[in-house]
């Protein structure tokens, strides 16, 4: 299983420290069939790709062992998504763009060939980020309302720009951080706010 655990160091510090980094440690085994109070045994790394703003390469990626259930638990950066190689930032930096600011795309592609060329973002990442985070809404609606049972969501019926607008609005404002409500809401949903739509029902 994956966890997500919140990280204030850049993507370009935490590669530079490497093994030495003070990774998360669980005291008691996090898979929900098991949590047997015992902390599962580390076992070893996996690498992975993170393009970002300040890093682009290859980062380790903690593995611990729970004995009792079988299960490998992998820590990942709250700076990371699950199955994306680029980092958050660089996929918020695009949605925001779009839905907050109303940028075509046309102007992000420019935006990242301008500024951060290194990234190699091509229209084809950008079309697939916010659709995703379209097709995610109604999901990220669901997840939002278990943080913030008192907040009125808005209805907003086929306008889903609109409505897309509103919910980073309400992100924003109860999670600061992108960082924050992804890794919370992770660990609340058992999947990522951008992951695909199939994982609900698995
Ligand atoms: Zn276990």
């Amino acid at each position: 299983m994956q966890r997500i655990f919140l990280i204030s160091t850049s993507p370009e510090e935490y590669a530079r420290q490497g093994v030495n980094f003070e990774f998360p440690v669980p005291d008691a085994c996090p898979n929900p069939e098991c949590l047997i109070p015992i902390p599962p045994k580390k076992h070893g790394f996996y690498e992975r790709n993170c393009l970002d703003f300040t890093y682009r390469g290859r980062i380790l990626i903690r593995r611990y062992y729970c004995p009792y259930c079988g299960k490998t638990i992998s820590y990942l950066p709250s700076f990371c998504l699950p199955y994306y190689q680029y980092s958050l930032a660089v996929i918020n930096l695009v949605i925001t763009n779009q839905i907050n600011s109303n940028m075509s795309y046309a102007q992000i592609l420019r935006q990242f060939r301008e500024h951060y060329s290194d990234l190699h973002m091509g229209m084809q990442h950008i079309e697939f980020y916010l659709l995703r985070f379209l097709m995610n809404l109604h999901a990220i609606q669901i997840g939002l309302r278990q943080f913030l049972p008192d907040i009125a969501f808005p209805d907003f019926g086929l306008d889903i720009k609109r409505g897309a607008k509103k919910i980073l609005h309400i992100v924003k404002d109860g999670f600061g951080q992108i960082h924050t409500f992804s890794q919370r809401f992770f660990e609340q949903c058992k999947r990522s706010f951008l992951s695909p739509l199939q994982n609900i029902l698995a």
